[in-house]
């Protein structure tokens, strides 16, 4: 568990006001995933949890395109990260924010005051890591497709 700060935010899709976690700015290989209904959330550390590189070195062995080193293929890779997470409250996590009523992406945030703080928990991969290697791999070559239309 993370102590996370929450600010105020607003989704630019139906005007909800809510409030959201933020990181920062200078949190070089810490994550944020979100639930697809904005309802959970739970925090990613590239260099703690070993699935991270797990999952890299899977998918680098099972779709050699994504060795490219451009932006667009990192955010594919995060948002690959994400899917392979364990869903909360019956829902797959997301490497971005949604607005908890209509699920839009596109919210703004004012990170000047936090709103208050709330405790993250550890994102899990415990469901991928359940599956057999084979099964895994078939997994992250569905990723890899869908991430292509999701990101
Ligand atoms: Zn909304």
């Amino acid at each position: 568990m993370t102590t996370i700060s929450f600010f105020p935010a607003q989704c630019r899709a139906c005007q909800h006001a809510f409030d959201a976690p933020h990181l920062g700015d200078f949190t070089y290989g810490e994550f944020l995933l979100t639930q697809e209904r904005g309802q959970a959330f739970a925090t990613l550390s590239a260099c703690a949890e070993p699935a991270f590189d797990h999952i890299r070195t899977e998918l680098l062995r099972t779709v050699p395109e994504s060795a490219s080193t451009d932006s667009r293929t990192g955010d594919r890779f995060l948002y690959i990260v994400a899917r392979c997470a364990s869903p909360m409250l019956g829902h797959g996590l997301l490497p971005h924010g949604v607005c908890p009523q209509c699920f839009s992406r596109s919210i703004s945030l004012d990170d000047a005051i936090p709103a208050h703080g709330a405790t993250v928990p550890a994102t899990s991969f415990a469901d991928f890591l359940g599956l057999k290697l084979a099964e895994q791999q078939a997994r992250l070559r569905q990723l890899w497709v869908e991430s292509a239309e999701r990101v």
